[in-house]
Order: structure tokens, then sequence, then C-alpha cells
């Protein structure tokens, strides 16, 4: 086994290599961007080295700067990791001409792998079932489009270099074939250099099923059994299950064989996943990756392996730790890919610092990858993925279970996320009968990415309930530090803010303004709530957590303050963002004045359209940011005067910087 290794990635995939390697007593070096010189992969490697900018070329990428940290630091290996440097021939072959090992398959495995025309063409002669299509070297378009002709409609185009779903094309009609042939290699030009093409029959509704295999330097070969990745976004995997349900056992066994044989075919050493679409009960190969897969775990889970200690071992030299007859499948296992995206706006991904992190407790049917803390930023240079969440139990449905309970009780405040998709997909009776195909995603849509609902009674109750508690407890707080320590204020009973006995708050909540009135009662409130009238109490729990009675029920919720005034309520395993319009009532722990607005991602100021002096009423546009390609207006929160602008147009602005104030009309008359 080696001594040390360095790891060339970074984010979950770094911090669970670290993971293991520290179990085994092998010390770890991480190599890190100037943008994560602080991450948590860095904190958690025994050694670091800073490699270059942010930008993933001049840094993750650079075959030079990785080698010379192992150089420097003494790494025997380097584990690459998935995307960046694990499918990378060249780079491989650079660690062996340094005499550093690369954990990962041979070179030529990598090459003959990664061409999916080439794979096509081995596995072929292995007698392993195609999707039909072409995958010849002639490229010119008569001959695609002949092709095509042959293979029958609907076809899809796909780069023979690809990955990542890029250079990947749908085509219905003859007609239409040129402009998507174009359109695909420009894509898979600019990603891969190499605009090879291959044309493969649209299967209208497949599964994905991939078989995990392994082999050793020894010329042994298993497999671990397969993995259903079919619930997908524009082709890009979200959920994976292993094993793959309703799975005939012999279709399971052939399945098993294909994949063996793939690996045999090009001499195969480590972890790779033969990737297949099957469909009617019948199987087709489409490619095989070369590396560890992002979706492992579910594979770890089901078949009480670390993929990774097999990994370090293989490359170490050793054999494969068990024969194909030791290894069972035990219960079932789910993993959800949370990622800062926005399914409202097609998945689109979204950058920003989380404000605020909480995660379901982690246990022996729960497991958490993630290389993001809180108040770490999601930015626009690396993969949007925050954390894999994944969960074991006995069977599909004890599975399913702990997988809804687990992502009632992730909170994320910050970035747009896909929590509440995964949520409904996981609720979803569909995906809960296992009628799975790629398209399910598609099929669903509207279930999946409804409109947004409004805010219960109960969420705009815990929301102002909040409130007066943080100005109850400010109050107290205020008192105890004056002079009079038996001053009245200590008192929670009775209280009234600003000496106020009514008060009322407005909410914004996507287009719509509630507002809630506050009657202060002696041990109780009354809140005036858009559907009627209810008494309430409120308390804090040790975690910070708002513990609530209305009208005799008892509920719980996690109010986050963030960006001046807004709040995320996460309620009954859902979040709620609401906007507090109320001048001057930002509400302690937001860090911003009354009015104040903020940066809500890193950009560049395009727009200035007011002035200090300005008179300006809520929702006037102020200012335009531009970030990630895309416009943002920040506008007035509330009528009044703009007593502050801190940023002319063409400045570089920081998340969280304050642009510019307004001071509420009231205020400044
Ligand atoms: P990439 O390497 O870019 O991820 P893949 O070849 O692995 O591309 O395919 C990704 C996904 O695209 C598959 O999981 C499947 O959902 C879809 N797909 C690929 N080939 C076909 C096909 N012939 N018919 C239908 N869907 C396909």
């Amino acid at each position: 086994m080696f001594d040390k290794i360095l790891i060339a990635n970074r984010g979950e995939i770094a911090c669970r290599i670290i993971r293991t390697a520290r179990r085994l007593g092998v010390a770890t070096v991480a190599v890190c961007s100037d943008a994560d010189a602080d991450a948590l992969h860095v904190r958690m490697a025994d050694e670091a080295v800073r490699i270059g900018p942010a930008a993933a070329r001049d840094s993750y990428l650079r075959h030079d700067a990785v080698i010379a940290a192992c150089q420097r630091t003494g790494a025997q290996a380097v584990h690459p990791g998935y995307g960046f440097l694990s499918e990378n021939a060249e780079f491989a072959e650079a660690c062996a001409a340094a005499g550093i090992t690369f954990i990962g398959p041979p070179p030529a495995a990598i090459r003959a792998m990664g061409s999916k025309s080439e794979s096509k063409r081995i596995m072929e002669s292995a007698g392993v079932p195609l999707v039909p299509g072409y995958h010849g070297s002639d490229q010119d378009d008569a001959t695609l489009s002949r092709a095509a002709d042959d293979i029958g409609y609907p076809v899809l185009v796909k780069a023979s270099a690809g990955g990542g779903g890029k250079g990947m094309r749908i085509v219905r009609a003859a007609a239409d074939l040129p402009e998507a042939l174009a359109g695909a290699r420009r894509e898979a030009c600019a990603a891969f250099g190499d605009d090879t093409m291959l044309i493969e029959k649209l299967l209208e509704r497949p599964r994905h099923v991939e078989m995990q295999v392994f082999g050793d330097s020894h010329g042994n070969y298993v497999h671990l059994f397969e993995r259903d990745c079919s619930l997908q976004r524009r082709h890009q995997k979200v959920i994976e299950e292993a094993p793959a349900p309703g799975l005939p056992e012999d279709v399971r066994a052939r399945l098993g064989e294909a994949a063996i044989a793939a690996a045999h075919a090009v001499g195969y050493v480590g972890a790779g996943t033969v990737e297949f679409l099957y469909q009617d009960g019948a199987f087709f190969f489409i490619e095989m990756n070369t590396r560890l897969q992002v979706e492992h775990p579910v594979t770890e889970m089901i078949t009480g392996q670390d993929l990774v200690e097999w990994q370090l071992g293989v490359a170490a030299g050793g054999t494969l730790p068990c024969a194909q007859a030791d290894l069972a499948v035990r219960g079932h296992a789910f993993e959800a890919r949370i990622y800062a995206e926005d399914p409202e706006r097609d998945f689109l991904p979204s950058t920003g610092r989380i404000h605020h992190l909480r995660t379901p407790p982690e246990t022996e049917g729960l497991r958490i990858d993630s290389g993001i803390v809180e108040g770490d930023a999601v930015s626009i240079h690396y993969d949007p993925m925050i954390a894999k969440l994944v969960v074991w139990g006995p069977d599909r449905a004890a599975a399913l279970h702990r997988l809804r309970a687990a992502l009632a009780g992730y909170q994320i405040v910050g970035p747009a996320t896909n929590l509440a998709f995964l949520s409904r997909v996981a609720a979803h009776p569909a995906f809960a009968r296992a009628a799975l195909t790629t398209h399910f995603i598609d099929n669903h849509r509207d279930a999946l990415v409804p409109v947004r609902a409004g805010a219960s009674d109960a969420v705009l109750a815990l929301a102002v309930l909040d409130l007066l508690e943080h100005a109850r407890q400010e109050a107290a707080a205020q008192a105890r530090a004056g002079a009079d320590p038996s001053s009245p204020w200590h008192l929670a009973t009775g209280w009234r803010m600003n000496g106020h006995a009514f008060r009322a708050f407005t909410f914004l909540d996507g287009e719509a303004r509630h507002r809630v009135g506050v009657r202060f009662g002696p041990d109780a409130y009354t809140l005036d709530l858009p559907g009627g009238r209810c008494t309430a109490r409120a308390a804090r729990a040790s975690d910070g957590d708002l513990v609530a009675e209305l009208d005799g029920q008892r509920l719980q919720a996690t109010v986050v303050c963030h960006d001046g005034n807004r709040r995320s309520v996460f309620h009954a395993g859902r979040a709620h963002l609401l906007l507090l319009d109320e001048p001057g009532a930002a509400g302690p722990g937001t860090g911003a004045a009354s009015g104040s607005l903020s940066a809500p991602m890193p950009g560049l100021v395009t727009q200035v359209s007011v002035a200090v002096g300005d008179k300006v009423t809520s929702g006037q546009a102020l200012m335009v940011l531009e970030a990630m390609k895309m416009e943002h207006t920040i506008t007035a929160p509330l009528d009044g005067t703009v007593t502050e602008v801190n940023f002319a147009a063409g400045s570089q602005v920081g998340d969280g910087d304050v642009l510019l104030s307004v001071a509420a009309a009231a205020e400044t008359a």
C-alpha cells in the first residue's frame, strides 16, 4: 500500500477519497486553486499545494502542476477522482513517466474506451449488443445522413469523445439532421477538441442501467452489480439507485457477463462502469467510463465494500479483495444529487454563498458526501453539485422512506437548489412504483416543477413569531446589559414591541403580498392571518429553532434571515422564501441596515439608475448587475430616498457587498 497519495480533484470526491485514505493510514495531499484555498478538502488533507488560479484549465487540469505537486510532497500515487484528469490518457502516461502511479486503468484502456466509436467497435467484436447505429470513421454529411436513414428516425447524434451530455442532439426528421450535426460538432469541438460524431437509434423509453466492474493487474475481474440511473434531466443523472428495481435475474447475469467481457477486451485494471440502455427486456451497450463514478456510493451501500479502498489496493499491485462468489446484494440504496440549480429555469446552474446549511444526521443508513460547508460559495468555476445524499434500507420501499425524510430535513439558504424538486420526485407515486425511464422527469414535469405554492397561514405565522421572538430576546438582552437588572423587559409575558399593543407586518411572497396583524396579550399573541385569527405562543429550542403553538398545535420551524430582509422559513420539510416589506424592520441578525441592498452574487455593475438624494418607490429599478452571463436588477425594497450609492457602472462587486441604501419615506420626512 502507498504511504502517501495526492488527490487531483476538489469538492466532495476529494473529501471522500481522503476519508478512506485516512482510515487505511495513507497520508494525503490535496491540490487547490486560488478559489479553493480554504475549501474543506484542503482542510481535511494532511498537506495541500496551491496549483493555480480559479479556472480549472489553469489549476486542476494542469498536468505539470499536479505532477510537480507530487514530486514536491513525495506522493507516490495520484487519485484523479472523476471529471478533470480522470479519463485523460496523456496525464496517466505523464504520471508513469515521472514514476508516479496513476490510480486508474492503463492509458490504452482509457484511450480505447474514451472514444464512444472505438469502444463500440471493441464491444461489437466481444459480442455485446449495441444500440443500432453508425460509428464509422467516414464523417461527411452525406454518409451520416444515409446512416440515419438506414437506422430510421428518430435518431440521436452524439459526440464520440462526449461526456456530460455535451455534443448530443435528438433528430426527429431527415431535414433537421444537417443543423443538428453542425451544432453538435461545434459543441464537441469546443468541449473535447474532437468533432467525430456517431449516430444511434433513439430509444423512446429506455432505462439507464450500468454495471460496476473491477479488475486487477493479475487478470481477475468481478462486477459489483448494477445501478439504475434513469432519473435524468438534460441527459444527466440526478437520482441513482442500486440494485435496478425489477431487473430479471437472467438479465442481471447477462449484463454482468457483458460488462466483464468489456473489461477483459481492453485489459482493464481498477474501477470502471459499463453503461447500457435497457428497454423491453433487451439491453444495449452505450459507453464505458474508465473511472470511479459520482454514483458509486449506492454500490458501496448494497455491497458493504469501499470502492476507493479497492482502487488503492489494486493500484498498489494487490489482487481484488474478493471473488464474484463472495459478493452479494444487501438491501437497496438511493443517491440524490443536491445541486445549486433552478428547476424552474430548466435546471440552470446557480451560484452564491451558502448562508445556512443544515443536514439530516448521518447514520448507518444515511450518508452525505459533500465538500461544502456553511459559508462556502458555489462558484461559476466548478460543478454546481453541493452534496450527494445517500440512503440505504432493507428494501426499496424502506430506502425510499428514508430518502424522503432525509430530503425533508435538508436545509440550504443561498443559491437556488433542486431540494424541493428532489422531494417531489421521491414523493411521486410513479417513482414509488419504479416506473422508470430516462424520460421520467420530462413526462412528469408538471407535477415535479409546479408553480410555486403560496405561503400558508402557518408559514406566515412562523415568520412573524420568529421576528417577535428576535425582538423580544434583543430587548431582554439590552435590559440585562443596562442599569436596571429588574427591568420588566426581562419578562416574556405581556411583552410589547416598541410599546405597541398592535403591530402589522407585510410579507412579499412571490407576486403576492400578505399582511399579518399582531395583538400582544398578557401571555400570548393574537395573530390576524389571511385565513383568520389565531392565538399564538413562541419560544426558542436550544438549536435556535422556533417552537410555536398556534391555537394549541405545536409547530417547529427554522427561520433564517439573509440578504437584508429575506426570511427563509423551513417548516414541514419545505422551504418558503418571504420578503419582509417593513421599513425599518429588517429584523436583527441580518447584518444590513434598514433598506440597504447587497449583491446577491459576485458580478459586474452594468447600470446605475439613481443618485444619492433621489426619491424612489418600492420596486423601482436602481442598479443592474451582471453575473454568470445573466442580468440581475436591484430594486428598491421600499418607498424612500437613496442615501448611499457605493458603486459606479463598470465596478466589480463581491457577494454580499452593500450596493446602495434607501431610507424609508417616514425616516427622511
Ligand atoms: P454522456 O457520455 O454525454 O453522458 P451517454 O452516451 O452516456 O452520454 O448518454 C447519456 C444519456 O443520454 C443516457 O443515460 C440516456 O439517457 C441518453 N441516451 C444516450 N443514448 C441514447 C439512445 N440511443 N437512445 C435514447 N437515449 C439515449
